[in-house]
């Protein structure tokens, strides 16, 4: 063909990375092993083929860890921690930097090996991927430097266990390794079976950049391995990045092992197209969005949202957009898009899109020819789904997206958030007022206004609802990696069963009825089953509580949910709120200490000078603990909102009946939580004084919802409820235990406490656990 005949059609010419180098790295290893305390022992267990999926062919095995190698790897960062935690922060931060140059140095190796190993197109791991990685490791050679000055009085949580998945390998792995090391900890990573290759050449360059043996160890292999690594004893902390599936495993597996944990999981996140949007930039966005990375992106935009007025347009001009898609060898880098992971990931995705077919939507596919090898997927999208359709709810994990018309604003925030995911959501609109509102309403960890898909690692990245817990970049992703120092702690004891026989002692209060009530929705009421037990002081019995059950349980959430205006009023005003019920417990200071005295409470006056002190500083923080703004990329501005889970539920201590209370509910509420607590279960009379305090202070019904009873029932179906978001709990071990596995549910954060604690001094962290980042992306500047 002559240069006159391309200039006639304009047609690509082929245009292929070389693979030389990277064929030539993967052809003297034949089979790519563990990397463990520096060094490359030879696999004891099996191995298996890895594929390159754009072409079939096999490129080399990879080691399945056995659990001696993952308690080898475990061992080995144990035994490297304290070095690594003593080291000066600048010191950390020049092993950083140093990975992130030597990244740097070999881009296009790495790009050409991941494109290699997981079918991604060159221009994706050439121009994201692996410049991300680098960029991680910059970003947190910086947290390194500042971590005396920026993080004081905090340490490392220790050995990490990491859990990636396929879909960027190595942008995963830089993801959870510079963290993790730069707050000070060791880590052992396991990268997917599909795609090890990468994190091989990153094990080689930790040796070339002489990080010391034995910081960052690499597990290969499959689940077996995962939950080898998941399980051993030695782990401090697990963060995983994978599927829902899997991480309801995870959850249930770590239930009462006291280990920290972070879950990435999947997503089916709206993509927001308003009639006011520009339609170009938003066919743009698609692509983007869905057909990015074959569609195997857990905050793919995978639910296109379309205002009616504008729909025929934009699919017309989304039909147009996809006849140009160009699908093929992922080495040429001409291509939008390469092949997906492998024939199983293949064989799932066209499962499912038949099944969307065969439901009654229509599938629109893009006009391409597929090479006749390899694990390719024509790009598409669905028309005519309906919100109850599997390929609606479920994440196809391909680049098919499903489509919907909304009339309002309204009904697109509703649509919006119709899944049990909440892991990001795309705003198109030239309203910024509308755009703003929007990501406000929106039930998600990133937002993106008139963009979608894009990341940094300044901006925090983690999803709410059963898309997860905890974030990675940025500031909140470095204190998932630190912690604060306990001092050893008394384990809290078991709670002896509640005594329901009739009561005969003397009450506290003769004058008034002596079985207290439950507190739900800014009334006394009494329980649903009508029990109640006996309540023992420290000269015996002193009256009775009300037994409360599931049922009442569920009223209590209903009201707090009911009272979800609490989120939306200004931080002033709840802090004026909470500034009164200080006053109003003043006012009741000396009932309160005569509760406690008869409660047998040591230093009760103490207690409930704290006690006041503490609604004091829940107001002084409504207003002050704020989010943040981030210089991420040009044109944008990135911020960081703390948003309230919504409805958290609270179980509190024994020890310090009153302040321990208080301090659990009152920095929930202070972030615009509603909150159903359950009073300290031996002495629960002192939280039921509280009733008239709140009925006198200007908290809204249904935002401090109280009630008293079994702790462990109560907490069980606190733990289970799907609108609880978010759950903590004082308790014994084996409570602990059970909310924790009882909470896979809708997979909400639990934070449960076991020791004994000190309620005196507030806890600053317990403002950031009644909150969860909302990272908004803004346009911002030329
Ligand atoms: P997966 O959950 O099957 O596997 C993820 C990782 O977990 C792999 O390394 C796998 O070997 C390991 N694993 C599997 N079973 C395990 C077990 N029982 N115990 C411990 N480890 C186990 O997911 P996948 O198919 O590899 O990846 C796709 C999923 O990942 C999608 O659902 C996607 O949404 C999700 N994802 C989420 C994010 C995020 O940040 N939220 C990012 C990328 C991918």
């Amino acid at each position: 063909m002559k240069i006159k005949d391309i200039m006639q059609t304009m047609a690509y010419g082929p245009a292929p990375e070389s693979s030389a180098e990277a064929r030539d790295w993967i052809k003297t290893r034949s089979v790519i092993p563990h990397f463990i305390g520096g060094k490359f022992p030879a696999p004891e267990g099996e191995t298996t083929e890895v594929y390159n999926p754009a072409t079939d062919e096999v490129l080399t095995r990879v080691a399945l860890g056995t659990e001696a190698e993952v308690d080898a790897a475990v061992k080995a960062a144990r035994a490297a921690l304290p070095k690594w935690t003593a080291l000066a922060g600048h010191e950390r931060a020049t092993y950083l930097y140093a990975l992130a140059r030597h990244v740097q140095k070999r881009e296009r190796f790495l790009a050409v090996l991941e494109t290699l190993d997981n079918g991604k197109t060159i221009r994706e791991t050439r121009d994201i991927d692996i410049p991300l990685v680098a960029r991680h490791f910059y970003h947190h050679a910086g947290w390194a430097e500042m971590i005396e000055s920026d993080f004081p009085g905090l340490s490392p949580v220790g050995v990490c266990g990491q859990i990636i998945p396929w879909n960027f390998p190595l942008l995963m792995l830089a993801w959870k390794v510079a963290p993790a090391l730069a707050a000070g900890n060791t880590v052992v990573l396991k990268p997917a079976d599909l795609t090890p290759l990468t994190a091989m050449a990153f094990a080689e360059i930790c040796v070339e950049i002489g990080l010391p043996a034995g910081v960052v160890n690499i597990v290969q292999g499959d689940g077996a391995t995962g939950a080898a690594l998941a399980g051993h004893s030695d782990v401090n902390k697990l963060a995983f990045t994978g599927s829902t599936d899997v991480g309801r495993v995870l959850r249930r597996q770590l239930a009462g092992s006291g280990k920290r944990l972070s879950l990435e999981l999947g997503g089916k996140s709206p993509f927001i197209v308003f009639e006011d949007a520009d339609l170009d930039a938003a066919v743009e966005g698609v692509v983007d969005a869905i057909w990015f990375n074959q569609g195997e992106v857990c905050c793919a935009g995978s639910r296109i949202l379309v205002q009616e007025g504008v729909a025929e347009r934009f699919f017309a001009k989304l039909d147009a957009r996809l006849q140009t898609l160009r699908v093929g060898d992922p080495l040429d880098k001409t291509m939008d898009m390469g092949a997906v992971v492998s024939r199983k990931q293949l064989a799932r995705i066209t499962a499912l899109l038949a099944q969307g077919e065969a439901e009654g939507a229509t599938l629109r596919r893009a006009p391409v020819i597929l090479p006749e090898t390899g694990a390719f997927c024509a790009p598409g999208y669905f028309s005519g789904t309906a919100p109850a359709h599997t390929v609606s709810q479920t994440e196809i994990f391909g680049p098919v997206a499903t489509t919907l018309t909304f009339r309002t604003p309204d009904e697109a925030v509703t649509l919006a958030n119709d899944t049990r995911y909440g892991l990001s959501a795309s705003v198109w609109s030239e309203n910024i007022n509308r755009a703003i509102e929007t990501a406000a309403a929106v039930k998600a960890g990133v937002v993106w206004i008139n963009a979608t898909n894009i990341f940094d690692a300044g901006a925090p990245f983690g999803g709410m609802r059963e898309s997860g817990f905890g974030r990675e970049g940025g500031r909140l992703g470095m204190l998932e990696y630190l912690t604060r120092p306990q001092i050893a702690r008394k384990p809290r004891l078991e709670p002896s069963a509640p005594d329901i026989a009739p009561f005969t002692g003397k009450a506290d209060r003769p004058a008034i009825d002596i079985t207290a009530k439950l507190y739900i929705g800014g009334k006394q009421v009494r329980a649903d089953g009508g029990q109640s037990y006996t309540v023992m002081g420290k000269n015996g019995a002193i009256g009775q509580a009300a037994m409360a059950n599931r049922k009442d349980i569920r009223n209590a959430v209903e009201a707090a949910a009911k009272a979800g205006g609490w989120g939306g009023v200004t931080a002033h005003n709840r802090a004026q709120v909470l500034y009164f019920l200080a006053e109003n417990l003043e006012q009741r200071r000396a009932e309160f200490v005569a509760a406690l005295t008869a409660a047998g409470t040591p230093k009760p006056g103490d207690e409930v000078e704290a006690a006041i002190r503490r609604a004091f500083w829940a107001a002084a923080q409504a207003d002050k603990f704020d989010g943040s703004v981030t210089a991420t990329k040009s044109r944008h501005v990135t911020m960081t909102v703390n948003e309230p889970f919504g409805v958290m539920g609270i179980v509190a201590p024994d020890e310090a009946p009153l302040l321990g209370l208080l301090a659990l509910i009152l920095p929930a509420v202070a972030m615009g939580n509603r909150v159903v607590a359950v009073a300290s279960q031996s002495h629960p009379l002192v939280g039921a004084r509280l009733y008239q305090v709140l009925e006198t202070s200007d908290v809204p019904a249904g935002v401090i919802n109280l009630v008293t009873g079994e702790r462990d029932v109560l907490a069980k179906t606190l733990a289970e409820h799907d609108e609880v978001a978010a759950l903590w709990y004082c308790g014994s071990a084996s409570g602990a235990a059970m909310v924790e596995t009882a909470s896979v549910g809708n997979l909400k954060p639990v934070w449960a406490e076991t020791g004994v604690r000190d309620w005196q001094t507030p806890d600053p962290d317990l403002l950031r656990k009644a909150t969860q980042g909302k990272t908004i992306w803004i346009p911002y500047g030329a």
